[in-house]
């Protein structure tokens, strides 16, 4: 009998209640114990949820207060000194130090840095390493959640990043090598492991998604040591569990470590099974990731049952264990909530819930259960459903894609003609100055929206409102000197809601909550069928904003990229495909506000690099559809119409042709974080259009000064033109206040003053 099981589930509970929790013990409003209960509480009620839909074992430790790589390195102590002093006063308090920073009784301390876990919108806290580090068993948290749920009779499998994944994702602060540290910490995963068997754990899930990327010989030899050496160790069986993307070149290696099971993802990489099942010793255990842990759709259970038969035929169904791909972390909790959705598109959905319980039809139905059966045809129905719905479908679009040809994609001309004409239409300085879009959404601006939302505050009230903040922003940024202007987006609530809202083929839910990081949970759209625009979205506003002012007012808008990225998008068409049905929305809006007058339209594309494919061997087809797309989004206007993108980072190295390729007439993006790698990637490469390199951090309070802005502008013009540079900060500056806004903008309209005269007296 093939067994079900989970490799994770969403922790922030059904209504957010841990997040709830959390920001109450943040504010001192909820106690430690508390907050121990609201999450001992969730545990359960989780793991019970599991049971009842019928997993046969489940995961546990996958639950956190914050990140289970954070709670990784604090189980072993690889937690910096700084940190641990807290601790040993408060744990907890020690704990979310490292989480979010410490700024009380005389300490004043950064969080550890947090990234993207892998391709996922969610993120992990960053554990930092240095050379001779003690990795030592510090903590019990895999045993006592392991005994809580043994206690309530549950099968439970304790679940921790694998030894090699925390290595490779862990940061080496002073440039040791990380390999160094590894015997080390696996000695100490092998003291955990000993502690779980006389616990009493049958099962330890060890994650190693870094399997699934491109790995150097070093890695995969560091694999080898390390599982040779936990082998060693008395310990529980251990399940090796893989996910994101194919094994590939990392099979043989992965297939011929000394573990009990295998997990694989077979909705990534669905053609791997074959080779899976031909490596794989015939007395391990092998779980097949047959069920999307990465989106929100019901499964083809056909089509994962046909992978399940084919795995019994070859092992014997007592070896086989059925699982979503991965954990479920990445989707929201019950589709049965969303009971607002239009029937047929709910019907369409599973969330966590729904998806354990697709899994227990598909082992039921392995063994032959007629009541399975008669479950697996409910689902193929549900399915040729969807597939013929009228909703999914829209000719019009459909017929405008066929279409588009290869001239849609490319400007009237090239960058220097375009650069004469809007030179003469802009009228604008050598080093003009801008800003990335949002300003302050203060507290009166979200509450007016939150009233409008509910019905409070009329249509005509809240027009008037934003108006009047729009208004505000307009003569402020006049009074400052800027030279291009925006309006401020007061009217956003998020940007990529705000057009999914406009546009056809998006659904939203309303408990769709998926964490993104600590207490920080988002709500991502769903496109669900062809988008379309049935009007324009944003012109209204800009209209509005540039009637106040002669300076030009700059469009703002959100990049198709991004807006796939940022939504649960549709499995049943490629993901370019749905990539050009937003950019032909966009194309239409970014012509309309042409025609209204705008002259400078921004695409912000904050999520173009992080949709690249994990592994190198896919990333040229993605780059080659998603600088199509944006092109497509951008070409329909006049030579004399300038285009900007933004984006939130730097780190262009590998992708910095498509970038240019992209043939924005100038990009701005974030630099006075890491100030030399801009210096790097475009010292080499010569980049031909306009750049704002972002001369302050917006994501600190901290007000610069003017002298640190001029000296990241010197630094830019040692490998740009003047001609090339435009001076605006690092990001939108929505999550700041007025004053700080006010002071540090005054403060970059000087320094832009200062290195004109410079230029000037150079020249
Ligand atoms: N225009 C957006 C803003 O200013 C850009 C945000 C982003 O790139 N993340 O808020
Ligand atoms: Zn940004």
């Amino acid at each position: 009998m093939a067994q079900v099981t989970c490799l994770g589930f969403p922790r922030i509970g059904r209504r957010r209640e841990l997040k709830v929790a959390l920001e109450k013990y943040w504010k001192g409003t909820l106690d430690a114990a508390a907050l121990h209960e609201v999450a001992r509480n969730l545990r359960q009620a989780h793991w019970q949820l599991q049971r009842a839909t019928g997993a046969d074992s489940i995961p546990v430790n996958d639950f956190s207060l914050y990140d289970t790589m954070l709670d990784t390195a604090w189980l072993f102590g690889a937690v910096p000194e700084r940190y641990q002093q807290i601790a040993a006063a408060d744990p907890l308090a020690g704990y979310f130090a490292s989480a979010r920073g410490y700024h009380a009784d005389g300490h004043d301390l950064h969080a550890l840095e947090m990234t993207k876990w892998f391709d996922t919108n969610y993120h992990y806290i960053v554990p930092e390493l240095r050379r001779g580090q003690i990795f030592a068993l510090s903590g019990d948290k895999p045993i006592a959640e392991f005994l809580e749920a043994k206690a309530l009779g549950l099968a439970a499998r304790p679940v921790l990043p694998g030894p090699v994944t925390f290595l490779l994702l862990a940061k080496c602060v002073d440039g040791s090598n990380r390999f160094d540290l590894l015997d080390g910490l696996v000695g100490a995963y092998a003291d955990l492991l000993g502690k779980l068997h006389d616990a009493g754990a049958e099962w330890v899930q060890l994650d190693e998604p870094c399997l699934a990327l491109d790995l150097d010989d070093a890695t995969r030899a560091a694999y080898r040591r390390a599982y040779a050496a936990l082998a060693q160790a008395r310990g529980p069986r251990r399940l090796l569990a893989t996910y994101f993307g194919p094994l590939d070149d990392n099979l043989a290696t992965a297939a011929a470590l000394p573990v009990d099971g295998l997990h694989v993802d077979l909705v990534r990489a669905p053609d791997q099974l074959d080779a899976v099942l031909d490596a794989l010793p015939a007395e391990r255990v092998l779980s097949l990731g047959v069920v999307d842990g990465r989106n929100v759709w019901r499964s083809d259970l056909d089509t994962a049952l046909a992978f399940a038969r084919r795995a019994a035929k070859r092992r014997g169904g007592d070896q086989l264990w059925l699982a979503p791909s991965c954990s479920l972390l990445h989707v929201p909790y019950d589709a049965a909530d969303e009971d607002a959705l239009q029937p047929d598109i709910r019907g369409w959905l599973a969330f966590a819930r729904q998806k354990l319980e697709e899994l227990r039809v598909l082992a039921d139905a392995l063994a032959g259960d007629t009541a399975a059966r008669a479950a697996i045809a409910a689902a193929r129905a549900a399915l040729a459903q969807r597939r013929s719905s009228r909703l999914a479908v829209n000719r019009a679009v459909r017929q405008r894609i066929d279409a588009v040809t290869p001239e849609m994609s490319r400007r009237h001309s090239t960058y220097p003609e375009r650069h004469r004409q809007q030179v003469a239409a802009l009228h604008l300085p050598l080093l003009p100055t801008t800003t990335i879009g949002s300003f302050p959404q203060t507290h009166a601006v979200r509450q007016a929206r939150a009233a409008h939302r509910s019905g409070k505050l009329g249509d005509a009230e809240y027009r008037k409102f934003l108006e009047a903040e729009t208004g505000r922003a307009v003569r402020e940024q006049e009074q400052l000197g800027l030279d291009v202007l925006v309006h401020g987006e007061f009217e956003r609530n998020d940007m990529v809601e705000y057009f999914g809202e406009q546009l056809d083929g998006f659904t939203f839910t309303r408990h769709g909550w998926v964490q993104s990081y600590g207490s920080r949970c988002v709500k991502p759209p769903i496109i669900y069928g062809d988008v379309a625009r049935p009007h324009a979205m944003t012109v209204d506003w800009l209209r509005y904003a540039q009637s106040l002012t002669d300076k030009p007012m700059k469009g703002m808008l959100t990049g198709p990229v991004t807006i796939l990225k940022w939504s649960f998008v549709r499995d049943d068409q490629p993901l370019a495909a749905t990539c050009r049905q937003l950019a032909l929305a966009l194309r239409d809006e970014v012509c309309d506000l042409e025609a209204a007058g705008i002259r400078i339209i921004q695409i912000d594309e904050p999520a173009f690099r992080e949709a690249l494919p994990l592994r190198r061997s896919e990333r040229k087809a993605y780059l080659a559809w998603a600088v199509a797309c944006f092109r497509l989004a951008v070409s329909g206007v006049r030579d004399a119409t300038q285009i900007h993108t933004h984006m939130c980072y730097s780190e262009f190295g590998d992708i910095i042709e498509a970038v240019a390729a992209m043939d924005a007439d100038v990009i701005s993006m974030e630099t006075s974080r890491s100030r030399m790698e801009l210096l790097d990637a475009f010292a080499q490469f010569h980049y031909p259009n306009e750049i704002g390199p972002g001369v302050y951090d917006i994501h600190s309070p901290r007000v610069p000064e003017v002298a640190e802005m001029t000296d990241l502008l010197q630094r830019a013009r040692k490998v740009l033109q003047p001609q090339q540079i435009w001076v605006n900060p690092d990001c939108g500056l929505k999550t700041r206040d007025w004053p700080e806004v006010k002071a540090a903008l005054g403060r970059m309209v000087e320094a832009a003053r200062a290195m004109r005269a410079e230029v000037a007296g150079a020249a």
